[in-house]
């Protein structure tokens, strides 16, 4: 039988489907390529579509044996959220539900899905435990939440278990080089960064040095992207052994400031990287760092790249390999 993968072209995605693929899993593909690139997808079968038109759900259930899904499939950046917030619904949740609706229909009782650190909000403890209140600061933390919302009421229902993954800031790329992040417009901290260092850009925006913080720009737990692929892995194992649904953080437990990243990334790219101090970014809260305590304990998640060093090393190797990315 086969995981299904949604939105496996792109950046998460991929590296995922990478890592099914190292553990000889039978892996299907689903990706609209809005976002994603084929040539991330190093293996399985992908079909290219949208979770939204429900005949072509139809096609890939019916064509497959389809035993669990993994659901990267949504938009993810915080101010397009603000700026468009009905796409941010239409595509993540109206979305989300169609891949239900077809799970359901076809007897498919176990998800993994992504969800974000962005449902806290501005949380009132840190490092933030999956208790902590969510009250998100933008629609794409809102339209994350509710989706976990619609899974909890899926589960009582028609009996889909899930895993929900609440991810903080997924950086770095797969040790080949083949793969890694190349969003278009890019907007993420780190790839940005990378691109001065290659001199595709000038310098580094610094969004905000007002936030109640040592230096005072934002603070955010990076994580590696192999070590979000293995959770994957674990969740679904979960899953496989009948496990009750159950709710996650990834990250490392220790947070960077914007500054912070920028030296480390000039240290390993030994480049001057130059930066400027900015305005705020809407929407963004001022720190984000996980308790990751529960996945350890009870999946027995194990960090293999926890340095931020290392995890920008490997995004740098990526960049440096593929300074346009996948290409046009
Ligand atoms: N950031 C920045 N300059 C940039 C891009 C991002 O200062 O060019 C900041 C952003 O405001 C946030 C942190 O870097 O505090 C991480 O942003 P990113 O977009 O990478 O991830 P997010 O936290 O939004 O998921």
């Amino acid at each position: 039988m086969a995981i299904l993968v949604c939105g496996g072209a792109g950046y998460i995605g991929s590296h995922t489907v990478a890592a099914l693929l190292e553990k000889n899993e039978e892996v299907v593909i689903i990706d609209h390529l809005e976002k994603g690139h084929k040539e991330a997808v190093l293996g399985g079968k992908l079909y290219i579509g949208d979770l939204r038109d429900t005949e072509f759900l139809d096609k890939v259930f019916a064509e497959n044996k389809i035993e669990a899904v993994i659901h990267f499939a949504a938009f993810s950046l915080v101010g397009e959220s603000m700026e468009e917030p009905f796409k941010y619904y239409d595509n993540n949740v109206y979305g989300t539900l169609r891949l239900l609706e077809a799970m359901n229909k076809y007897h498919v009782k176990k998800i993994v899905f992504s969800s974000t650190a962005a449902t806290y909000g501005e949380p009132k403890r840190v490092p933030i435990k999956e208790e902590e209140e969510t009250i998100p600061t933008n629609p794409y933390g809102e339209t994350k939440l509710a989706v976990e919302k619609i899974l909890k009421w899926g589960e009582v229902a028609y009996g889909i278990n899930y895993i929900v993954l609440r991810y903080f800031n997924v950086a770095g790329a797969h040790k080949s080089g083949k793969i890694g992040e190349d969003h278009s417009p890019e907007t993420h901290l780190i790839p940005i960064i990378l691109q001065v260092a290659l001199g595709k850009r000038e310098k580094i925006m610094i969004y905000g040095e007002d936030y109640p913080t040592k230096d005072g720009s934002c603070i955010r737990d990076y994580i590696h992207v192999m070590d979000l692929a293995d959770a994957h892995i674990l969740a679904v194992d979960k899953l496989r052994k009948g496990d009750r649904s159950a709710t996650y953080n990834l990250g490392n437990g220790e947070g960077f400031s914007v500054k912070g990243v920028i030296e480390v990334a000039r240290k390993v790219t030994g480049h001057a990287i130059p930066a400027e101090v900015a305005g705020r970014r809407p929407g963004d809260p001022a720190i984000l760092i996980a308790s990751s305590e529960k996945i350890i304990t009870e999946l027995g998640w194990n960090p293999k790249h926890a340095s931020l060093e290392e995890i920008i090393a490997s995004a740098w190797k990526w960049h440096q390999g593929h300074p346009d990315g996948y290409g046009k």
